[in-house]
């Protein structure tokens, strides 16, 4: 059997993909026409493929290496790890240092007292979990009918049934019979696309306030919890009016729901502090992590819950839980990242030097003709495609087909940036410098240009 590596012609190895492997979120036609991109190795902020050509990352794979590719130490903590423990479950009364000590680490790092963590491997299993907790959680307290968990249409919460169903895609609802019963979607607080001439302020009170609706329209008693991302990352970097976050905390309050943060893209410096909801002075009863936790090198999800929470989960055996909650290997790994990003002074820098200076120079792509809006939070920035910005209008062509044209552009200019329909959004490591996001922002331009151009 001959050896599939690094060194076979590119062809070959697209037609053996295309033969044996079913991609995510991707088109067999597609897969077939011109097959998948293989690549082969990345360092810092760029990635190389099979023909040798570099990209600048600017989406950290899916929004997810926080500290940049090619980082040893991770490779050795993991390495260290598998040759001492490479494999044990904390069920059944049992555990392992690597799962205190990132228990520990993380209870830490988190605002507030959510100082609980349960161990997944991905934000799609953390929040399948969150459906279950917050669920034992009010059986728990003697309501065991408080079981709907109210959403946002947009919002992306992973592609297991249950975390599919908290999200709010339509494509992914119109397959395989979903959203499974007692999930419910309010209107995303996306003032660009649907405010139209709206105040900012008022309609981020409006889109807050649909939940209160929403509470009242199912019955406070029936109500667990309320999900949402701190900013809405896959739906394409929707940032809420400052009036919106709040308001939701507010409501939640009043009428003793949870409030799930789902914060696997916020988390971990994205935003420009720890964690989106320090950004957004949210106070979650319960937290979503993955990707940066472990900045992709592993994969490890979670859900942080508070001292209350926890202690009624606490009061009864939670049936549930994955092979590899608490992997140690992950753990290993996730430890080794946390410090890198402390220690370096990862986290910091976003905040007080490389968001700011993204925000002034990706703001300027607002001037280019096919810009309706560029805005940024964090190191996360989105621009919206238009034919005739002054009037916020869409497309007429498919819905999509604006942002494909552009993505393919950039990645012909070795910008590697990812389409939302018509929203371009970047999300780039965060280690990047300030010369790389010139570099980024130049690329972003020229793949504009030539995007213009062709739409014309
Ligand atoms: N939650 C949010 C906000 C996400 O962006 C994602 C993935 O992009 C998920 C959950 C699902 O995480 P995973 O792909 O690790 O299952």
């Amino acid at each position: 059997m001959t050896a599939i590596t690094n060194h076979m012609p590119t062809a070959e190895l697209q037609a053996l993909d295309a033969a044996h492997h079913l991609h995510p979120f991707t088109h067999g036609d597609a897969l077939n026409k011109k097959g998948a991109r293989v690549i082969t190795r990345a360092k810092g902020v760029t990635l190389t493929d099979s023909e040798g050509h570099d990209y600048l990352d600017a989406m950290a794979g899916l929004w997810c290496v926080n500290i940049g590719y090619g980082r040893e130490e991770l490779a050795d903590a993991a390495a260290r790890q598998m040759k001492e423990l490479p494999y044990y479950n904390t069920f059944f009364q049992t555990t392992h240092v690597p799962a205190i000590a990132l228990a520990d680490r993380l209870a830490q790092l988190t605002p507030y007292d959510l100082n609980h963590v349960f161990f997944a491997s991905s934000g799609s299993e953390a929040n399948d979990t969150n459906i279950r907790l917050v669920r034992t959680y009010w059986e728990q307290k003697g309501h065991p009918e408080k079981k709907a968990i109210i959403s946002r249409k947009n919002a992306y919460h992973g592609s297991s049934m249950g975390s599919a169903s908290l999200g709010g895609m339509s494509a992914m609802h119109a397959q395989g019979g979903m959203p499974i019963p007692d999930i419910h979607h309010i209107d995303q607080p996306y003032w660009y696309g649907e405010g139209k001439d709206t105040d900012p302020a008022e309609f981020g009170l409006e889109r807050a306030r649909q939940l209160e609706a929403k509470i009242l329209e199912l019955g406070e008693d029936k109500v667990a919890a309320f999900i949402g991302e701190p900013v809405q990352g896959a739906g394409g970097v929707i940032v809420a009016p400052d009036t919106y976050w709040p308001e939701i905390q507010r409501i939640c309050k009043k009428y003793n729901i949870l409030l799930i943060a789902d914060e696997v893209i916020c988390g971990f410096g994205r935003t420009g502090k720890w964690f989106g909801s320090e950004t957004f002075d949210i106070n979650p009863d319960v937290m979503t992590i993955a990707k940066g936790v472990s900045s992709g090198y592993a994969p490890l999800g979670g859900s942080l819950v508070s001292d209350e929470v926890a202690e009624v989960l606490n009061g009864c055996e939670f049936a549930h839980g994955y092979t590899y909650s608490g992997h140690p290997v992950t753990c290993a790994v996730a430890l080794e990242n946390l410090r890198i990003l402390d220690e370096e002074g990862i986290v910091t820098r976003v905040g007080s030097e490389t968001a700011p200076y993204l925000k002034e120079k990706w703001e300027t792509l607002a001037a280019h003709p096919l810009v309706g809006e560029a805005s940024v939070c964090g190191l996360m920035g989105s621009i919206a495609l238009s034919p005739d910005k002054a009037n916020r209008a869409k497309f007429a062509a498919e819905a999509g087909t604006a942002g494909l044209i552009c993505r393919e552009h950039c990645f012909s200019n070795g910008l590697i940036m990812r389409h939302v329909g018509d929203r371009m959004v970047i999300s780039p490591p965060l280690v990047i410098t300030k010369s790389e996001i010139d570099t980024l922002v130049e690329r972003a331009n020229i793949a504009l240009d030539l995007a213009h151009k062709q739409l014309k």
